[in-house]
């Protein structure tokens, strides 16, 4: 038996997650996300799909990050009906999410007098025909095309994707987690892998550790504290914001720091939050002890979750110090922009980047050293302190990336390495080659491969 795999979209690049499963009856897709970065990137999101919509019979979707579901929406106003299927907290967090985009994309377009991308009606009908299925839980396409979830440990309710085809099976890997992470549970190992695509968006750095992140964290709010200044840290809604949360409260109520005003200045962030509290058992055996012992780990004196406007704009008349969490992640977007406008001139400031900057975002132009960024059509200048924390990536790093296909390697007999930019997944890949002899390819855009099955 054969299969055919077509890389749609995150091969070639880190993100726009899309892959297309095709046996002699059956097609189903993995994640059909949007790809992120500068204009001409997105652009690249209102093409149509390299395949017939309409012929897709279901869709596997392994997190909520728009990067793997953003375009779905798109996909059903091009007439995809199939099921969709995901974890139970990922169909909660992506509802949230779509809700969030397309205000943002019906504001874009009435600004640029054009259409969004797709309507709310899109974004209902997907909703509609969602699903879904535990990890470990069998879905069944057809007597021999069969679907597993296996917990990625990446954000919460993210998952790889296993698809069990005749004999043998393959893994998508979605992101995988940099575990151990302080709230989920470590990344699962999946035995008796065939085939293994996976995700290498940092295939080529390495993260500092869960102890020496917390202490670079610590430090820098200790200088935010004795500068008194503003620490910003522009921050994706899911993963980062909770576990940056349950940090500063750990470091709050140990009295490692002073209890100074935080803001989670994110409404979307705030809501997400909920959806953690409501999942507890997704939580690694630590965490899930803490909130038994009583300890409400999203909670601490001085925190205030300003989801109203007027809540919002009321953080620029309190003193500083203070912290300001605000998406969106790459500053390209969201309320962040408003207080680094306010605050990056300011040297006593900083503006911590704790998640990946794709190539061509304010946040990775600010990374890379600008001193003038525009925001809302003004210059403003960086005096700010640019700190950067890799270690908060929910993504592996190069050698966890290894010692996850080394733990799998017995089975394997081919890895995809997809879902990163050029010289990471290239790196990676030949790492997998040279120290664990397995055969590793990068595709490219748009590719195609056989497969035996
Ligand atoms: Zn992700």
């Amino acid at each position: 038996m054969k299969a055919k795999i077509t890389f749609a979209g995150g091969a070639g690049g880190p993100t726009g997650s899309n892959f297309l499963f095709e046996t002699t009856g059956k097609k189903i897709l993995i994640d059909c996300g949007m790809t992120q970065g500068g204009e001409e990137d997105e652009a690249t999101n209102k093409l149509p799909f390299s395949y017939d919509p309409i012929s897709i019979d279901a869709l596997f979707v392994t997190h909520a990050h728009l990067d793997h579901i953003g375009r779905i929406p798109f996909l059903v106003k091009n007439g995809f009906r199939g099921k969709i299927y995901s974890t139970p907290p990922t169909r909660d967090i992506v509802e949230l999410t779509f809700a969030d985009a397309i205000s943002i994309m019906e504001h874009d377009a009435e600004k640029k007098q054009t259409e969004p991308l797709y309507g709310r009606e899109d974004v209902a009908e997907a909703l509609s025909l969602w699903g879904t299925a535990e990890y470990g839980e069998k879905i069944s396409i057809s007597n021999d095309l069969n679907i597993v979830f296996h917990d990625a440990g990446h954000v919460l309710g993210s998952a790889m994707v296993e698809v069990k085809y005749g004999a043998k099976k393959m893994l998508f890997t979605g992101d995988l987690g940099n575990s151990p992470s302080p709230l989920l549970k470590d990344t699962e190992y999946v035995k008796g892998i065939d085939y293994l695509l996976m995700e290498s968006v940092y295939g080529d750095r390495e993260h500092e550790d869960l102890a020496e992140r917390r202490n670079l964290l610590e430090n820098i709010i200790k200088e935010t504290i004795q500068k008194k200044g503003v620490l910003m840290v522009p921050i994706f809604s899911l993963e980062r914001t909770q576990v940056l949360l349950y940090e500063i409260n750990n470091m709050v109520e140990d009295g490692k720091i002073a209890e100074i005003p935080v803001f989670l200045d994110s409404p979307l962030g705030i809501k997400i939050t909920e959806v953690y509290k409501k999942y507890k058992s997704y939580f690694n055996a630590a965490t899930q002890a803490e909130i038994k012992g009583g300890d409400d780990i999203f909670k601490f004196p001085r925190l205030k979750f300003t989801e109203d406007v007027q809540d919002s704009k009321a953080i620029r008349s309190v003193p500083p110090p203070k912290i300001v969490v605000a998406g969106s992640g790459m500053s390209s977007g969201g309320r962040i922009l408003h207080h680094e406008k306010d605050y990056l001139p300011n040297p006593n400031n900083t503006l911590l980047l704790i998640g990946y900057q794709a190539v061509g975002t304010p946040g990775r132009l600010i990374q890379d050293g600008q001193k003038q960024v525009k925001i809302y059509g003004e210059m403003v200048d960086v005096n700010a302190r640019i700190a950067v924390i890799n270690g908060y990536s929910a993504h592996r790093d190069t050698n966890g990336l290894l010692e996850f296909v080394e733990a799998m390697k017995d089975d394997v007999q081919k890895v995809f390495v997809v879902m990163g930019e050029m010289k990471a997944s290239s790196f990676l890949s030949q790492r997998i080659h040279d120290y664990l002899g397995l055969k590793a390819f990068v595709p490219k855009k748009g590719e195609s491969v056989e497969l035996e099955f």
